[in-house]
C-alpha cells in the first residue's frame, strides 16, 4: 500500500520562491570587478533570475542542455544557479584555475552550448577559443560600461540581456531527477569526470547542510563562502542561505586576499564563514599581523583538505571562533560528513576536544559511510582499522557523466569508492588517512601523510608541510616531510624530525625534510601531491 502523501517535486526553484517570500529583504552583498560592495535583496535577486530564465528560453537552448559559468562569487553567478537550473537548463560551473587544455576538455565534454563569463577570463577564453567551436556564443557578466574589448564571437552583455526582460516566469514544473548542474572533478589523474546533480539531490542536500549538528544555519546568520561557486556549488550554500534567510556575503574575486575577508567579516557581521584550510591559513597569519581579532565571526567550517589541530586551536584561542571540520567531495554534493560534538562530551577536556575536532566528522543522515579492506570486506568502527572509505545517498553521484560506469568508482552491491583511506571511531567520527594514491607504505604497514602533515603544520615555524613516500631499499617506502618555512622564521631538519617525538608512532617519524619556497596546489587548493612526487623523483634518503 502506497502513502497519501502529496508528490511535489523537490526542485531548486521552489528554494528560488521560498527565499523571495519569507525572505524578501535579507540582503546579498557582493564583491565585484566592478563595485566594491554590491547590495541588493533575495527578492531583487530572484527576480533577475527570472529575467534570466526568460532570456535563456529565447536562445533557443533545449531543457537539459548545459550553459557554463566561468566566474567568482558574486550576485551574477548566483542568478545563473537560479535562473538556469530553475528554467530546466544544466548550470555547469567551471573552474578557471584549471589549465587551458583541461578547460578545452571540459568545455567540449560538456558540449556547453553558452558561456557567461566574468570580464576578467575573457582573454582565457580568447586563448582558446578555436578549440571549443561548439559553444555558440559568450555572455560577458557585466553591464555595458565595463564591457571588454574582445575576438571572441558573439558576445553579449549580461545587464542588456535580461534588461530586456521580464521579472515574471513561471518556473516549469520539471521531474526532481532532473539535472540541475554540472561540476568536473579537479582530475589529479587523468582526464576530469563530470558530476552532475539534480534537482532533488541538491535540495535534499540542502536540507541537510543546514541543520544543528551540520552548519546550524537560521536567519540570524550571515553567511561568508569562501568556497568557490564555481566548485560543487559553494558547498551548497547558495541553497541553504534561501531556505534559511542568511544574509549572503560574497567575496568576488577577493577570495584569497586577507585584508578584504578580514574587513567583509567585520563590517557585514558574518557569523558563519566556509573554506578551505589554505584560505584560512592566509586569513591567519593576515589577522596574526595586523593584530585583528575576528570579534563577530562565531563558526567556521573548513574542509576539503585535512585540517591542521594549530589551525583549530588558532581559531579557538586567538579569535574565539569554534572551527567545525567537514568531510565531502565533488561526487558528493559535496557534503558527506560534519564534526560536532554529541550529547555526553560535555565533560571533554579542551585538549579531547582538540582531538576530537581533528577528525572529519560524522557522516550526515543521507549520506551512509563504510570502510572495507583490499578485499571488501567491511572494517570495525574502532578507531583503528582503516580501509577505502565507501559512501551511498541520494545526493551521492551514482555514474559520472558519459562515462556509463567507465570510471569503475561503483561497487557492485552500489557504494561510490571514494578513493579517501578512513578509520570511524565506535562514536562514528571518521578520520581521513590518505588518499588511497598517497598512501605510504613502509615494511608493509600504512603510515598516514595526513597524520604527519598535521603535525609538522603545528611547529610555529612551518607555514605548510607535505609529506610523500620515497622508495627505501629495505622498507619499500619512507616518509619524507616537504615543509615551507613561515615568514622570518629559521628552523633545521633535526628540530623538525625532534618536534615528532611523542606525537607519532617512532616509525612514522620522517627519514629526512626537505625545505621548498612554496608546494605545488590543484586548482582547488590541495597540495598537489603527484607534481611533488615528480619533483622529488631522483631525491634519495641521506645514507
Ligand atoms: P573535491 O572533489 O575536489 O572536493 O575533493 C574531495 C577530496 O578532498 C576528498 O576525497 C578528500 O580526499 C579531500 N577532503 C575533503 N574533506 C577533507 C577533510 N576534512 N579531511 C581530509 N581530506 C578531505
Amino acid at each position: 500500500m502506497q502513502g497519501l502523501m502529496m508528490n511535489t517535486p523537490l526542485l531548486i526553484s521552489s528554494i528560488a520562491e521560498h527565499g523571495a517570500k519569507y525572505h524578501g529583504g535579507r540582503e546579498i552583498v557582493s564583491v565585484t570587478a566592478d563595485n566594491p560592495r554590491h547590495r541588493y535583496t533575495y527578492r531583487e535577486c530572484i527576480g533577475r533570475a527570472r529575467q534570466l530564465a526568460n532570456a535563456l528560453d529565447k536562445l533557443g537552448l533545449e531543457h537539459g542542455d548545459r550553459v557554463a559559468t566561468l566566474a567568482w562569487n558574486d550576485y551574477r553567478h548566483l542568478e545563473a544557479y537560479y535562473g538556469m537550473s530553475g528554467a530546466g537548463y544544466v548550470c555547469h560551473t567551471i573552474n578557471p584555475r584549471l589549465f587551458p587544455e583541461q578547460l578545452v576538455f571540459i568545455i567540449n565534454h560538456a558540449e556547453d552550448r553558452w558561456i557567461f563569463t566574468d570580464v576578467m577570463f575573457v582573454p582565457l577564453l580568447e586563448a582558446i577559443a578555436d578549440k571549443i567551436s561548439g559553444v555558440e556564443g559568450f555572455v560577458v557578466m557585466t553591464d555595458e560600461a565595463h564591457m571588454p574589448e574582445t575576438s571572441l564571437k558573439n558576445v553579449v552583455c549580461y545587464e542588456t540581456l535580461i534588461a530586456a526582460e521580464s521579472a515574471e516566469f513561471t518556473w516549469p514544473e520539471l521531474d526532481e531527477r532532473t539535472a540541475s548542474a554540472l561540476c568536473y572533478t579537479s582530475g589529479t589523474t587523468g582526464d576530469p569526470k563530470g558530476v552532475l546533480y539534480d534537482h532533488r539531490s541538491t535540495v535534499l542536500h540542502a536540507f541537510a547542510a543546514v541543520a544543528p549538528d551540520t552548519m546550524n544555519l537560521s536567519c540570524h546568520d550571515s553567511v561568508l563562502p569562501v568556497v568557490p561557486l564555481f566548485h560543487v556549488n559553494a558547498w551548497g550554500i547558495p541553497y541553504s542561505t534561501f531556505i534559511t534567510g542568511a544574509k549572503l556575503v560574497l567575496p568576488g574575486p577577493k577570495m584569497g586576499d586577507g585584508e578584504v575577508l578580514c574587513e567583509l567579516l567585520d563590517t557585514e557581521d558574518v557569523t558563519l564563514a566556509l573554506g578551505v584550510p589554505t584560505v584560512w591559513l592566509g586569513l591567519l597569519q593576515y589577522a596574526e599581523k595586523a593584530g585583528k581579532r575576528l570579534d563577530k565571526l562565531q563558526r567556521t567550517i573548513v574542509g576539503g583538505a585535512a585540517v591542521p589541530r594549530s589551525m583549530i586551536e588558532a581559531f579557538r584561542d586567538q579569535h574565539g571562533v569554534d572551527l567545525r571540520q567537514g568531510w565531502g567531495m565533488t561526487e558528493t554534493s559535496p557534503l558527506g560528513a560534519a564534526n560536532s560534538t554529541k550529547a555526553g562530551m560535555e565533560s571533554l577536556t579542551p585538549d579531547e576536544r582538540l582531538d576530537l575536532a581533528t577528525k572529519a566528522g560524522r557522516g550526515l543522515f543521507g549520506c551512509e559511510m563504510r570502510i572495507v579492506d583490499d578485499e571488501g570486506v567491511e572494517l570495525p568502527w574502532d578507531g583503528e582499522a582503516y580501509g577505502a572509505l565507501q559512501v551511498r545517498g541520494p545526493w551521492v553521484c551514482s555514474d559520472y557523466f558519459k562515462l556509463e560506469g567507465g570510471a569503475g568508482s561503483h561497487t557492485d552491491d552500489g557504494w561510490f569508492d571514494t578513493g579517501d583511506v578512513a578509520t570511524i571511531d565506535p562514536g562514528g567520527y571518521m578520520a581521513i588517512t590518505d588518499r588511497t594514491k598517497d598512501v605510504i607504505k613502509s615494511g608493509g604497514e600504512w603510515i598516514s601523510s595526513i597524520e604527519l602533515e598535521n603535525a609538522a603544520m603545528g611547529h610555529p615555524a612551518v607555514a605548510e608541510a607535505a609529506v610523500i613516500g620515497i622508495s627505501h631499499p629495505k622498507w619499500t617506502e619512507r616518509p619524507l616531510l616537504i615543509v615551507v618555512k613561515a615568514e622570518g622564521q629559521e628552523v633545521s631538519k633535526e628540530e623538525l624530525l625532534a618536534w615528532y617525538d611523542g606525537k607519532v608512532a617512532t616509525w612514522w617519524i620522517p627519514n629526512d625534510v626537505a625545505f621548498v619556497e612554496e608546494l605545488p596546489h590543484t586548482a582547488t587548493g590541495k597540495i598537489k601531491k603527484i607534481e611533488l612526487r615528480k619533483q622529488f623523483t631522483d631525491y634519495q634518503f641521506p645514507e
